[in-house]
């Protein structure tokens, strides 16, 4: 008989439990991808997820194929295709690794029971979280809802277990079944090649993850804690999009900080731990409250007075508003399919309280264009810049485009980089070109309104109407 690993957001061989007790089963191994129908409660893979799996699958393809295995891909709703697969190949047991999105868990929950009334042997396995998001409690058995405590219970359960070493050898199955081109899926863009920087600037697959750690460890780490705000600096990981389809583990990553150089100060590698926790806690979040990425999480803000403003949220889209710290991340969205963290945080505070767009228009938008989308991480975000969330930003705490631009990109290296038709602009302007002199801007070649945009709003007055919306909701923080 034939083992089936059906291969979901864990798109890696080492440190895959799943792939692991498939192969120790001493039967031959199939392991499986299925593209499975998507909709508003799967949550539909964002284009430029949908390059980075195509890319993610070739490659795990062809680590599988490397050691004489194959990846088979078939597409449809997931417990037709198993029937299918498991008719086909006379397969008796299934393993695969959880997901923690409501859509998804409800699939394998009746796939699981299903597959055990039929006789099958069906095994989930951990490896996509450090923890299980429903083994992390309080001391009173109940969830949380606050970061820092959460921390606490992550850093007194210690290290998480050592990751698994990727086999070298998997037993394969006298014949093979069909699998589907990995072309008709059509993931990759056709006209225009909104992906063309996307290839220069990543590396999808478990190779590029491994390299990617590796290369933050010598360079990155050292001085994280300090570094990690500036945007022009390039001093995180960049490993998101790698963890978003599970290439590297978190365990993997975690214990990459574990016995390094005395050069790189612990406060550092605790700071980088602590953000990576962040990810566990937003899906500790979505698993105790399903409705994270369509409702508010603090029901008070149900009533808050949306503004419906299609031109404004094309101008935030495309990186017209006019603000130049917020125009630069959103270009370098569209462009590199990724934005720093604390641009995220300043560009989702313009939409949501200068612009008074609702958060979720921004939800979509970043889950599209983010090549780490991630249902979890991105609600979550969302709805702690909203101050809709839990443990969320106060909603009173409204950044200033301008003067956060200066403090985290003071010498405008970064709006140099994605709003070049500014370049030539002193630093003491570049975050504020609406206030240059019409004679400097003339030398800068810039002409307001036209090479560059007026600001859409104006955020003083902006911050003001978005305070009083606020007031008269009466939201207890
Ligand atoms: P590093 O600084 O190197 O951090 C290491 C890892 O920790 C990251 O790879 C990530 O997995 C995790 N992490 C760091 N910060 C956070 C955070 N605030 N929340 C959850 N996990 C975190 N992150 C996503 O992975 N997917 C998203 O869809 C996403 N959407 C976001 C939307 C908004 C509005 C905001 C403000 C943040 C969002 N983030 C999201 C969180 C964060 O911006 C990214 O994880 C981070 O920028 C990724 O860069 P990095 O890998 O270099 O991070």
């Amino acid at each position: 008989s034939t083992t089936l690993v059906w291969l979901r957001k864990d798109l890696r061989l080492g440190d895959n439990r799943a792939l692991t007790a498939a192969i120790q089963s001493a039967q031959p191994v199939i392991a499986a991808y299925i593209r499975e129908p998507q909709d508003a409660d799967t949550g539909p893979l964002g284009a430029a997820q949908g390059w980075w799996l195509h890319h993610s699958l070739k490659s795990l393809a062809n680590d599988l194929e490397k050691l004489g295995s194959r990846l088979i891909l078939r597409s449809g709703p997931a417990a037709d295709v198993l029937d299918t697969l498991i008719k086909e190949t006379g397969a008796n047991t299934v393993h695969w690794n959880r997901r923690y999105d409501p859509a998804g868990m409800a699939i394998d929950t009746q796939i699981k029971t299903r597959l055990r009334q039929a006789g099958l042997t069906a095994h989930s396995h951990s490896g996509f979280l450090l923890h299980e998001p429903s083994q992390v409690k309080t001391g009173t058995g109940g969830s949380y809802r606050v970061y820092t405590p959460f921390w606490r219970a992550i850093e007194r359960a210690g290290d998480p277990p050592p990751p698994l070493a990727a086999p070298d050898t998997i037993k394969t199955p006298e014949i093979w079944p069909d699998s589907e081109p990995l072309e008709s899926w059509n993931l990759l863009p056709t006209k225009p090649n909104w992906a063309k920087t996307f290839a220069e600037i990543w590396s999808p697959g478990e190779n590029g993850a491994q390299q990617r750690l590796q290369h933050f460890i010598k360079h990155g780490l050292k001085g994280y804690r300090r570094q990690r705000d500036f945007p022009a600096a390039d001093s995180t990981s960049q490993l998101s999009a790698h963890l978003a389809l599970g290439e590297i583990s978190p365990a993997q990553i975690w214990h990459g900080t574990i016995d390094l150089p005395d050069a790189i100060e612990s406060e550092d590698i605790v700071h980088f731990r602590k953000e990576l926790v962040w990810r566990d806690f937003s899906y500790h979040l979505l698993f105790h409250f399903p409705a994270l990425r369509s409702e508010n999480w603090n029901a008070k803000f149900d009533s808050f007075p949306w503004v419906k403003n299609q031109t404004r949220l094309q101008a935030w889209q495309q990186g017209r508003t006019g603000y130049p710290i917020v125009d630069a991340g959103m270009r370098q969205l569209w462009q590199h399919g990724t934005m720093h963290n604390r641009v995220r945080m300043i560009a989702a505070s313009f939409l949501i309280k200068d612009l008074m767009i609702d958060w979720r228009e921004g939800e979509a938008w970043f889950r599209d264009t983010l090549l780490d989308a991630d249902p979890a991480s991105n609600a979550a975000s969302w709805q702690w810049v909203a101050g809709s969330g839990a443990d969320a930003s106060p909603f009173f705490r409204i950044f200033n485009p301008i003067t956060q631009g200066e403090k985290f990109d003071p010498d405008g290296a970064y709006i140099r980089q994605f709003v070049p038709e500014l370049a030539k602009l002193p630093n003491s302007l570049i975050h504020r070109p609406f206030e240059a002199p019409a004679p400097i801007l003339a030398k800068a070649g810039i002409v307001l309104g036209s090479t560059y945009p007026e600001p859409i709003v104006d955020h003083k007055h902006a911050r003001e109407e978005a305070l009083a919306a606020y007031k008269a909701l009466s939201v207890d923080d």
